[in-house]
């Protein structure tokens, strides 16, 4: 019986890959990736050369049963998604959800993912943390931002260029207090951390223009530096 692996890529640094998951690209069958031009860069870098199956969330309802059929007639596939592990605030999950309904073996091939390399550089608890991913952009925002106001353990959240500051915003009205570690371009050229209250980094945020994806770690309530 083929099987499904869900594999887990580089967040930037085309480095960041484990032997076991390129061992794995190069022994499947097909790869499932949401953007082939991404998901291409990768595999030339490593010179891997496989037929693509493109399954996004325009096109996941159609391209999951024809996924499953393929292995079902013996084709094992390796997943990935743009960057980082699967199903991770990106695709994945329904992925995983079809082929455990299927009887399909999934086989986890683990690597890097922003959440985790973002909490060891912390110097945060990570004994006990929440991940909420990308916060709602509209509806149930605020309410969101009040509860997380109350939560007690380590909080993480991913952010985009185009949202960060307004997050900092938000994040010193409902939190002033809280200590914050935003680490931007991980593993990447410009990479860069910074440590302080929303207020604090919001000032150097003025200095520059600040561009980039962001993991932003909101500390528990009492803690200190
Ligand atoms: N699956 C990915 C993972 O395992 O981390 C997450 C994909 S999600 C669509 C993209 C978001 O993850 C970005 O907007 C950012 O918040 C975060 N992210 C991904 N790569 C990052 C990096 N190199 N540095 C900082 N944040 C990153």
């Amino acid at each position: 019986m083929a099987k499904l692996y869900i594999v887990a890529t580089p967040i930037g640094n085309l480095e960041d890959i484990t032997f076991r998951a390129i061992e794995t690209l190069k022994s499947v069958d097909l790869i499932v990736c949401e953007d082939t031009r991404v998901t291409k860069v990768l595999l030339d870098h490593y010179e891997i050369h496989k037929p693509l199956f493109v399954i996004n969330a325009q096109n996941e309802s159609k391209k999951i049963p024809e996924l499953i059929e393929k292995i079902e007639s013996g084709i094992n596939c390796a997943f990935v998604s743009d960057a980082g592990t699967p199903s991770i605030s990106d695709p994945g999950t329904r992925v995983v959800n079809a082929a455990v309904k299927n009887g399909i073996e999934v086989i986890g091939i683990p690597g890097p993912s922003a959440v985790t390399l973002a909490l060891s550089i912390s110097g945060l608890p990570t004994d006990a943390f929440v991940f909420e991913g990308f916060l709602p952009q509209k509806k149930g925002r605020q309410k969101k931002l009040q509860q997380l106001a109350e939560e007690e353990r380590t909080i993480v959240l991913y952010e985009s260029t185009y949202r960060i500051e307004k997050l900092l915003e938000e994040i010193k009205q409902y939190m002033p207090n809280r200590q914050l570690v935003i680490a931007r371009e991980l593993t990447k050229k410009f990479e860069e951390t910074w440590r302080g209250t929303a207020e604090e980094i919001l000032k150097d945020f003025e200095k520059k223009i600040i561009k980039g994806e962001f993991v932003v770690i909101i500390a528990p309530k009492e803690f200190k530096m």
